[in-house]
């Protein structure tokens, strides 16, 4: 008896899933999920992602349970999978998502596809965000999302199962992946269930606070959905997500603070598609400077010492050490601290977005490659396109943890630094030092270069390189390919400036 094959790999779930729908349409089906070794060995892997899928994996097994179903978990590489498979239990077709991962993901889709061609087994994919693939006209790519968003979401399909001619194996341990088994230990935790409670508690409550609220490291962690991590391994469906938040603020009265966050909140959705949308349409982003102009600007001036210190939280600059301090214990850091660190390891310190994004990529519970590599490019000037945005952070400190409750409480080593020297402790007199028992340079460290000097001949370099005529004339073309073509909404004033996130993003 033949079958359709369904492929769960970043969208475990059975809501809103046309993969699954459209095989239980077909047919009977078996549902599968493969954990890839090769994958796993990919230097932007983490453990605390391998724990989030499993958490997700294991309340898709439950829910494909009650539907008289199961989840079935094999091990290797996908193409040698496939293989074994059909060779005991042949299938006609394969039903799944589009993924726009890593380069890897991407190598392995392509073996997919070949293998599928060469054995005459049809691979229908589906999109689950809105992005497109094989984009021609960036200019309809608005109404694109639009539409997808917008439709209806698709049924829980009740289809009929078919089982494994073989026992499902077991999930290697994180250690038999090769990976380290350090996690944040206050990570969020995956699964459907987990991630309705959240986006429950962010429509119901936590949306009042999102404008104005998300931009301080302090007010961030409740004002911000938190729902990243869930978006990632499509626990929750984009188009839910979207319209559930449409859903609320139109049910909500004019001048409702809620209303205004969840209308701003779903402009972030619209830029989670956008930004991934690079990565599909140029898969090389992960790897090289979107413009190629800006070949050369940092690869060759690696310094292992300052990107040593920055993983370690030893800059020196509180505000900075202490986000690296709360990446490591939660796996989440908000956008503008991100930006601010990216901004930090590219300008004063110089060193190069690949391994910094790599760092970073295994740090964050939410690692989405396509947000990911763009913000990493765009934050640190190589995209050709964008503002140079440079963060000090010691004015962010002033303006976003202007009491220094969010520093003192990351790096308790400051917990007895008055106000007054918090944010610049370097500059403390030694006496005082002494009295508050800390020693700079022993306790605390020195920062690793000074601020102002670093980040001027920074910005001198990239302004020089920025001015080559050659690298004018290359910004059009990848204008026309990437940019967005967002028309700003009509918005207050105050309102901008609540949503100051916007503008750094392109
Ligand atoms: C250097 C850098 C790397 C980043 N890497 C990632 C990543 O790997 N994965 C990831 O999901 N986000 C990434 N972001 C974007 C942003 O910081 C996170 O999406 C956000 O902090 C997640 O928290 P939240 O869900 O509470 O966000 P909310 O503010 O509640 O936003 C809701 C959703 O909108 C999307 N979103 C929000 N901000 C952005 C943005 N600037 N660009 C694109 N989509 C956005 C995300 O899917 C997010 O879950 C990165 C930002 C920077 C500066």
């Amino acid at each position: 008896m033949s079958y359709g094959l369904v492929w769960f790999k970043r969208d475990f779930r059975v809501e809103d899933h046309a993969a699954l729908a459209a095989a239980a349409r077909a047919g009977p089906v078996l549902c599968l999920f493969v954990v890839e070794p090769a994958l796993w060995a990919q230097p932007d892997a983490a453990a605390q992602h391998y724990h989030l899928m499993l958490e997700g994996a294991r309340e898709l097994h439950a829910a494909l349970r009650r539907l008289g179903g199961r989840l079935h978990l094999l091990v290797g590489d996908m193409p040698e999978v496939l293989a074994r498979l059909h060779a005991q239990a042949p299938f006609s077709s394969l039903y799944s998502h589009e993924e726009t991962g890593n380069g890897a993901s991407y190598e392995r889709d392509r073996a997919v596809a070949r293998w599928c061609r060469e054995q005459g087994v049809r691979w229908h994919e589906f999109p689950q965000f809105g992005v497109v693939r094989r984009l021609t006209d960036r200019n309809k790519w608005q109404s694109a999302w639009e539409a997808h968003v917008a439709a209806p979401p698709i049924p829980v399909a009740k289809p009929s199962f078919v089982d494994l001619p073989w026992p499902a194996q077991r999930a290697p341990t994180v250690e038999a992946l090769g990976l380290s088994a350090q996690t944040p230990p206050r990570r969020q935790s995956g699964g459907r269930q987990a991630a309705l409670d959240c986006l429950h508690s962010f429509l119901d409550e936590r949306s009042g606070q999102y404008r104005g609220g998300i931009s301080s490291p302090l007010s961030a962690p409740t004002a911000c959905s938190r729902l990243s991590p869930y978006l990632a391994w499509g626990q929750l469906s984009l188009r839910e997500v979207v319209q559930a938040a449409r859903l609320q603020g139109a049910r909500l009265p004019e001048g409702d603070r809620r209303r205004a966050g969840l209308s701003a909140f779903v402009s972030r959705l619209y830029w989670h598609c956008h930004f991934i949308q690079k990565l599909e349409s140029e898969p090389a982003l992960e790897f090289s400077n979107l413009h190629r102009g800006y070949d050369g600007l940092r690869e060759n001036d690696w310094n292992q010492a300052h990107f040593d210190a920055l993983v370690a939280g030893r800059t020196g600059w509180p505000l900075v050490d202490a986000c690296v301090a709360m990446l490591r214990e939660t796996g989440w850091i908000n956008f503008r601290m991100r930006a601010m660190l990216v901004s930090v390891a590219a300008y004063p310190l110089w060193l190069h977005w690949r391994p910094v994004g790599l760092w970073l990529a295994r740090e964050f519970l939410d690692y989405e490659p396509g947000i990911h590599w763009s913000q990493m490019q765009m934050q640190s000037g190589t995209t050709g396109i964008n503002t140079t945005r440079v963060y000090n952070p010691i004015k962010q400190a002033r303006d976003h943890d202007p009491r220094g409750h969010f520093v003192r409480r990351w790096l308790p080593a400051l917990r007895r630094v008055p106000d007054t020297w918090l944010f610049e402790p370097w500059r403390m007199p030694a006496d005082l030092q002494a009295r508050c028992g800390v020693r700079v340079g022993e306790d605390i460290p020195q920062p690793l270069v000074d601020l102002e000097t670093a980040t001027r001949a920074a910005k001198a370099r990239l302004h020089a390189l920025r001015a080559r005529p050659e690298v004018k004339a290359a910004k059009a073309a990848i204008v026309e390919r990437h940019g967005s073509r967002k028309r700003p909404t009509k918005r207050t004033r105050k309102a901008a400036m609540d949503d100051a996130q916007m503008e750094f993003e392109f």
